[in-house]
């Protein structure tokens, strides 16, 4: 063992399939976007978690694992010390993986599932649909320490779960190996999918215009204009932030970002440029996304997977958005991961 409690990186063999199973995971962007979405394995007395800002995606070229000496990590949860604290680049839910006793754990963010776990009835929702599954749901509660402390609470009720809702978050599963994991994950995806609304093309002349000769930028995803040409999803974002994730573009709390901005009068060009002119993205209304050439892949993808899942909320459903208490405590985690860490390893 290092001295940092890490160990070295000597038992690579057994670690291919969860390494496919990462990559795999990775590629599909209704999986996981960015560095979201994290893996483990434990091996040996070793718990092999993905690195913090670490791509899924690039497991295959990548080391996206870290090493780290199992004992030591529940050592440090019984001293109230969150590993993602203790072990230098340790995922930031190293916690929830060593807690649950699967020897492999995989947690994705679904957009499938997100749009279950954003409703205020998501619970007897998720019910009828995962029945007979071994599956809890857990209320909205904060990465790291609190988030392992649930899933111990309710682990403690029902000790075969292993499948857990994450209220605004996400999906986490257990499984006996990478076959098992991947066979759940199959079959929550198939029971929890939702088709995703057609939403009014953007209009590109108008978005082209506004590119020209400027910092804006159009999105290479064309899904993402569903945030400004579909009205049900601009009434979505207007209520708040639906998951921590849409913090990694700003240290305020308020949502003003994801509301979309009037189209651009031609007599008051200039002014409503200025206006816009700090933005990361701009929500155009009933025309399109324009994203500020600034932002990274990371922005990008996290834009993608919050288009996917609000295309996939009823307009009936009445949703749970974060309280302001809620964005503050995990936005500067979530937003110093993706920032430090996500853009400069892909
Ligand atoms: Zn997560």
């Amino acid at each position: 063992m290092m001295k940092d409690g890490s160990v070295n990186q000597d038992l690579r063999p057994g670690l291919c399939p969860l390494l496919e199973l990462a990559a795999r995971v990775g590629r599909d962007p209704l999986l996981t976007q960015a560095s979201t979405g994290n893996i483990s394995m434990k091996l040996e007395g070793v718990l092999w978690v993905k690195a913090s800002g670490k791509w899924l995606a690039d497991a295959a070229d990548d080391q996206i694992l870290i090493p780290l000496d199992l004992a030591g990590v529940h050592a440090s949860i019984w001293q109230n010390l969150d590993p993602a604290e203790c072990y230098p680049n340790a995922s930031i839910e190293t916690a929830m993986h060593v807690t649950l006793p699967h020897p492999v754990v995989l947690h994705v963010h679904s957009v499938n599932t997100i749009a279950w776990a954003i409703r205020q009835d998501a619970a007897a929702q998720l019910a009828t649909r995962l029945e007979g599954l071994r599956w809890q749901w857990i209320p909205y509660v904060a990465s790291g320490l609190p988030l392992a402390g649930e899933i111990e609470r309710v682990l403690s009720i029902r000790p075969d779960t292993d499948v857990l809702v994450l209220g605004n978050h996400g999906l986490v599963l257990g499984g006996k190996d990478c076959h098992a994991t991947a066979e759940l994950l199959t079959e929550v995806e198939r029971r929890l999918a939702i088709p995703a609304r057609q939403a009014h093309p953007a209009d590109y002349a108008v978005l082209a215009e506004l590119a020209a000769e400027s910092h804006w930028a159009l999105p290479d995803d064309d899904a993402i204009h569903a945030l400004a040409t579909d009205p049900v999803s601009r009434k979505i974002l207007e209520g708040g932030f639906l998951y921590p994730c849409q913090a990694i573009f700003s240290d305020a709390s308020t949502p003003e970002l994801f509301r979309a901005a009037p189209a651009p009068d031609p007599d008051l060009a200039d002014a409503w440029k200025n206006q816009y002119a700090d933005r990361p993205f701009l929500i155009v209304k009933g025309r399109g996304v324009v994203i500020n050439r600034t932002m990274t892949p990371a922005d990008t993808a996290m834009l993608s997977g919050l288009a996917q899942v609000v295309q996939r909320t009823s307009p009936a459903a009445a949703l749970r958005y974060l309280t302001e208490a809620e964005v503050a405590a995990g936005s500067s985690t979530v937003a110093f991961r993706y920032r430090e860490l996500a853009n400069a390893s892909h």
